[in-house]
């Protein structure tokens, strides 16, 4: 079997508006990757964007990447994941050509599953047939006032889900908060507000499951700092992104200060190397990598390895569409430290409207791993043609 070509899909949905601390999202835009082969047997990945053009990261998959696998074997795949990784070293070790990678990456593993008429968690290894997840919301809306957060986090907890995960920090008036930098500061709460929303979430939860909070990077490492006695009050149990990872002293801080408040991170690193580097300065307590951006299937297996060497569980991040979010199971299932994944709640189409048979879970929300061969999911691609930019 030889690789004959590789393609990209792009597709984009107009979404009900929302943001966290640092950005507006009008659109739910995804980008996948189609491997075929001479067999008839193709594979699908996502590469995971981060808001970039979708144009640009087809370009990259077509034009940079799909020369170096075009006529090889797909079933090698970590072999082709090495050659797209060292002939594209100097651009392309971090930022979007690893996302691209991330997404070809995925889809050879998609097409192994096919072809060899197993799930990804079983050419892996499984471990796990469902996932625990925790409901990833809690967005800022225009008008959505307490009553509006009360009501989604009431929906949350009779849907069954144990842990929830709000954003917070979206408050120009902070010193030093990023927000200020973006293109817009509508639908801001007060820094107060945002404790109160932490709190209010916690009430309602009682003593059921983990309340944790996304601050998407948006704060200085003193804000966080002087927070800590609030986020104590509030019930958190775990913090996401509170300041740029590359801040490695803050996040030292962080870590010694806020006790028994678990860190979170980081959606943005790329590559074990990079995530081994943190886990040594103990800069997160759960170690949280994209599979459609931090290298693929095949890299996040190895950040899970060293995480399992420091004793650190793995949470899944997943923002994207039913392949990203199938991808993240997969993988997931293959893992003994894996901590609750998460589990967008937004209205998104690209994940939940473009599937023949929807993501199973059972009572408390965990999720059935897919056990048709390779991703596991039935899409509906009349669907896919009506969402479709290329
Ligand atoms: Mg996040």
């Amino acid at each position: 079997m030889i690789i004959t070509a590789v393609s990209t899909i792009g597709m984009r949905w107009e979404c009900p508006v929302m943001s966290d601390a640092m950005s507006v999202c009008r659109a739910r835009q995804a980008i996948w990757v189609k491997v075929e082969t001479d067999s008839g047997i193709f594979g699908i990945g996502e590469a995971f964007c981060f808001g970039s053009p979708l144009i640009i990261a087809k370009h990259i998959i077509e034009d940079q990447l799909a020369p170096t696998i075009l006529g090889e074997d797909p079933t090698d795949i970590e072999r082709l994941w090495q050659r797209m990784f060292w002939r594209n070293v100097p651009n392309g070790r971090t930022g979007l050509v690893m996302g691209c990678i991330s997404g070809i990456d995925i889809a050879l593993w998609d097409l192994l599953g096919k072809a060899a008429g197993l799930p990804i968690s079983k050419l892996l290894g499984a471990c796990l047939d469902r996932i625990p997840a925790y409901a990833s919301g809690g967005f800022y809306a225009p008008g959505k006032d307490m009553d509006g957060l009360k009501r989604e986090v009431e929906r949350y907890l009779d849907m069954g889900y144990q842990d929830i995960k709000l954003k917070i920090g979206r408050s120009p008036e902070l010193p030093g908060n990023a927000v200020n930098y973006t293109a817009g500061t509508e639908f801001a709460v007060s820094y107060e507000q945002d404790l109160e929303r932490l709190s209010t979430a916690r009430r309602l939860m009682g003593s059921r499951g983990a309340l944790g909070a996304d601050i998407n990077a948006a704060w200085p490492v003193e804000i966080v700092l002087k927070t800590a006695e609030g986020f104590r009050q509030a019930g958190l149990d775990f913090l996401e992104e509170p300041i740029l990872f590359e801040d490695i002293e803050g996040l030292k801080q962080l870590r010694a200060e806020l006790k028994e408040i678990a860190l979170m991170g980081y959606e943005t690193i790329q590559g074990c190397r990079n995530f081994t580097a943190h886990m040594k300065e103990n800069t997160m307590d759960i170690v949280q990598p994209d599979v459609g951006w931090g290298g693929g299937i095949s890299e996040i297996r190895r950040i899970a390895q060293a995480a399992q060497g420091f004793s650190k569980p793995v949470s899944m991040h997943s923002f994207g569409s039913c392949v990203h979010f199938a991808a993240s199971l997969q993988v997931a299932a293959s893992l003994t430290h894996t901590a609750p994944i998460e589990s967008e709640e937004n209205d998104n189409m690209l994940k939940n409207g473009i599937l023949k048979t929807p993501f199973a879970h059972d009572e408390h929300m965990n999720y059935y791993v897919p056990q048709k061969p390779g991703l596991g999911i039935d899409i509906d691609w009349e669907m896919v043609d009506k969402l479709r930019v290329f």
